[in-house]
């Protein structure tokens, strides 16, 4: 009976998840998919709750031993989810991901040491999940760490080139299938422990081998491991609901990765195997491209307000600044006088798929003149200012113009084609791939320097 009530509250609950992910895809129902997935998540908690008190020889004790540990995850999580900064939110999913893959390697230690009554074939296959579950889930932990400490700044972004990185990958990974058979022969913890020790260092040296601006789909590839690491408990612990869930993070996980890699012209292939192909750069850098000029915020007013079509491209500058709210009184104040303003977002601008989207969106900007870099890369060559406000990367001609650049390839939004270009940023420094930007020597470009928010303020007074 209690069997039947939990496995309806999964189906339930996986149904809920899809509806989830559905309302997710879009601006306008991406609430009630966050809503929809919350409730889903707490049948799917309750359900198990009961499940295991029901099962349990003790259930008083168990049902404690369980609110003990929620109350301590929570009031961490709680906490983290209040003081976590807009910007701080890349390394904080990278943390939590690493959280997935470290629970399916104590799940699936804890599957091999506590194994239960099974025989034969049946027992095979357990074996082969477990350490499958343990593999996948150490590749996400190590793999999520190192993301994590790129993302924060804490270890460089740069590529780790160790010499003949993609000989290493191979060796690791033929090394544990032979750690497979070996454990599935022998049922002995020693395979297990080896390949553990050889899956953490896999996951460590496939994320440090991928450079800097490549690290947006490392994000979402991460996302897509610990969702399969999940789908993996779920196999050991014979939960299908958490099968069910584990696959949906995985497989939307791995969609995202596929799109973003199309959104950077790479090849989803060569990122996996962990920064693949990146030996071809001829990247020289340093290069001599003359003078940047200055503006200042009265002139920049002064162009605004007389253009007729405007332009803006955020990005992670805009995030640290905090500067979405009076970049949307600009946009207020201009569209009132009769400019044409509209966005233009790269894929991977700022630090998080979808960031300028939701820090816009949490501004009130409308969504209508919210556009992709697809939508509005065609329109740039008739637009008169472009404002570019903390972007870097995402506005670099050089990914364009030289074959050589660790960037060469990704497309970016061409705001160099436009009559004017004003990029507003506190320094000439790069941006998060460390190469120069020679947009910023371009005739048609000024120079806005200071920080995002102050300096948007200033143009807002005087226009
Ligand atoms: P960039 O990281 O290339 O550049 C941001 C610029 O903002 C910097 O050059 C910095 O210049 C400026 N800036 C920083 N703080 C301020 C401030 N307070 N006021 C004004 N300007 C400021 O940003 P993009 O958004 O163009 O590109 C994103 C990069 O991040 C890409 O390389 C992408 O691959 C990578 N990335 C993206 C992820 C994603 O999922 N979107 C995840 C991980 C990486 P200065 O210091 O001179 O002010």
């Amino acid at each position: 009976m209690t069997l039947n009530l939990v496995q309806a509250a999964y189906i339930i609950a996986a149904v809920l998840f899809v509806l989830s992910l559905a309302g997710l895809s879009k601006h306008e129902t991406a609430r009630r998919g966050n809503v929809l997935g919350i409730i889903g998540m707490t049948v799917a908690l309750g359900a198990t709750i009961w499940l295991a008190a029901d099962r349990a020889s003790n259930p008083g004790l168990t049902l404690a031993l369980i609110a003990a540990a929620m109350a301590v995850g929570a009031s961490i999580g709680l906490w983290r989810a209040r003081v976590v900064e807009m910007t701080g939110m890349p390394q904080l999913i990278a943390l939590l991901h690493s959280f997935v893959g470290i629970a399916a390697v104590l799940i699936g230690y804890n599957a091999y040491l506590a194994p239960g009554p099974l025989t034969g074939s049946e027992e095979t296959i357990h074996l082969a999940e477990v350490f499958l579950g343990i593999f996948i889930g150490a590749v996400t932990f190590t793999g999520s760490v190192v993301a994590a400490l790129k993302l924060s700044g804490r270890i460089n972004a740069n590529p780790l080139m160790l010499p003949r990185r993609h000989l290493l990958n191979l060796i690791a990974l033929l090394a544990s299938a032979g750690l497979l058979v070996w454990f599935v022969v022998s049922h002995a913890l020693v395979p297990l422990l080896l390949m553990t020790v050889i899956a953490l260092a896999f996951g460590w040296h496939l994320v440090a081998s991928i450079g800097g601006g490549d690290m947006p789909i490392v994000v979402s590839m991460l996302n897509s491991y610990s969702g399969w690491a999940a789908a993996a408990a779920g196999f050991l612990l014979g939960n299908d609901l958490l099968i069910v869930t584990g696959a949906l993070v995985g497989s939307s996980g791995a969609i995202l990765s596929y799109l973003m890699c199309q959104g950077m012209n790479r090849s989803f292939i060569s990122v996996i195997a962990g920064g693949f192909g990146t030996e071809g750069a001829t990247f020289e850098g340093d290069q001599d491209y003359g003078e940047h000029r200055e503006t200042s915020a009265a002139e920049v007013a002064e162009l605004l307000r007389t253009a007729s079509s405007v332009v803006i491209t955020p990005g992670y500058g805009m995030a640290v600044a905090k500067a979405q709210y009076p970049v949307a009184d600009l946009t207020a104040r201009l569209r009132k006088q009769g400019v044409d303003v509209r966005f233009g977002i790269h894929p991977v601008a700022g630090r998080l798929p979808g960031h300028m989207n939701v820090l816009l969106a949490e501004a009130k900007v409308p969504y209508d003149i919210v556009l992709g870099m697809d939508e509005i890369n065609d329109d740039l060559p008739e637009t008169d200012v472009v404002l570019v406000i903390g972007a870097n990367d995402t506005v670099n001609p050089a990914a364009v113009d030289e074959p050589g650049s660790p960037i060469a390839g990704m497309p970016v939004l061409e705001v160099w084609k436009a009559r004017d270009v004003v990029v507003l940023k506190r320094s000439m420094a790069s941006g998060y791939a460390g190469v120069q930007n020679p947009l910023f020597f371009r005739d048609n470009t000024r120079m806005l320097f200071g920080d995002a928010k102050e300096v948007v303020e200033e143009v807002v007074k005087l226009l």
